[in-house]
């Protein structure tokens, strides 16, 4: 990889060699945590924060099952209660986003769209992005009426009819959240079951707005300048009709964000950087934690716990070499 350094200013360290001991990429509840372990070492880690600072918890109105808050706690209000902790113990955090890597040699060198850093050990928590259904009209209409996240555009939706697709935690707990403002929610789910958990069906199936559209996807979004209606098929019958909707929020998933890791660090089959369990990637130095590393839980908790064993591990590995 052509890695340039000429003419690119470095990153300020508290290291005479301005090389930093610990970059933490991403500041969603891994990269927090990773961060506050890494401060509380004394390491004074550089957090780049991506483009979503907080992650994708900070889009979600309220966390109900992250331990120590009995009542919930805001997304958005746990990630900067996260930020305040970490940042009192010395970590850095830059608004930047990190472009290229490369981790052929230590320091490892980060080229972000503001400078390049070079950095003893990384922690990788990039985290995931909601996967498209790939349908027509879905890139056109987005943010006119397709949105991948109720917290920031549900407010947009008052009185309005909204379709929510997918049948997991995200798609019932946004709907349920989509019922604040919404006249109608109609959840279209591929099967006749939920994957969602109990509780959450539960309040779904009592809320008088929700609807449910079972064995059924969403062929098509149309509109002109906005969201008018979309076009639904049943799996079982083969059936089409058409809906007049107001907005689409989809919640089927989503994909990890390791595109610039590509040809350096080992993934699975689905893109998830492969870790053992100290968070150790296969390029000694490197660790990656929360969902870029977790197909299976993908919890505020989890992740958050990832990244203070990711931090754990990168001190000892600056402490005694590889470990
Ligand atoms: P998910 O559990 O993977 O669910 C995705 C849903 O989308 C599934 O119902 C799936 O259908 C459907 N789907 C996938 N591809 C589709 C397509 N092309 N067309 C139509 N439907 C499609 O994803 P998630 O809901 O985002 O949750 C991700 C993780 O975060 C989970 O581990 C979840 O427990 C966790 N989470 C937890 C909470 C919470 O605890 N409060 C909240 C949000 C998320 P099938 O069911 O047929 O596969």
């Amino acid at each position: 990889m052509d890695f340039n350094l000429t003419g690119i200013p470095a990153a300020s360290s508290n290291n005479p060699d301005g090389i930093e001991n610990v970059v933490i990429l991403g500041a969603g509840p891994a990269g927090m945590s990773a961060a506050l372990y890494a401060a509380r070492a004394d390491l004074n880690p550089l957090v780049i924060t991506g483009m979503e600072l907080g992650g994708q918890a900070a889009l979600t109105y309220i966390i109900e099952n992250y331990p120590g808050f009995p009542e919930g706690v805001g997304g958005m209000q746990l990630g900067e209660l996260f930020q305040k902790q970490a940042e009192r113990f010395g970590a850095r955090f830059e608004f930047d986003v990190a472009s290229e890597v490369n981790l052929s040699s230590r320091p490892f060198r980060i080229k972000t769209y503001g400078k390049e850093i070079q950095a003893k050990t990384l922690i990788v928590a990039t985290g995931a992005s909601p996967v498209h259904l790939r349908i027509p009209g879905e890139t056109e209409l987005t943010g006119k009426g397709v949105s991948y996240c109720a917290t920031c555009d549900g407010w947009f939706f008052k009185d309005k009819k909204v379709a929510v697709v997918g049948g997991g935690d995200s798609a019932v707990e946004e709907g349920l959240f989509l019922t604040r403002f919404a006249s109608t929610v109609n959840i279209i789910h591929r099967r006749d079951e939920l994957r969602a958990g109990a509780i959450l069906q539960d309040r779904a199936k009592k809320s008088e707005k929700i609807r449910f559209t079972w064995d059924t996807v969403i062929k098509e979004i149309r509109g002109k300048d906005a969201v008018e209606e979309i076009v639904l098929q049943n799996l079982k019958t083969g059936e089409e009709r058409v809906e007049a909707v107001d907005g689409v929020f989809i919640f089927i998933g989503h994909k990890p964000n390791t595109q610039i890791f590509g040809g350096q660090l080992e993934m699975d089959s689905l893109g998830y950087i492969s870790t053992d369990m100290q968070m150790r990637t296969n390029i000694a130095g490197v660790f990656a934690a929360g969902e870029i590393a977790d197909p299976h839980y993908r919890q505020v908790v989890t992740s958050a716990g990832m990244g203070a064993a990711a931090a754990i591990q990168a001190t000892r590995f600056l402490e005694q070499g590889e470990v």
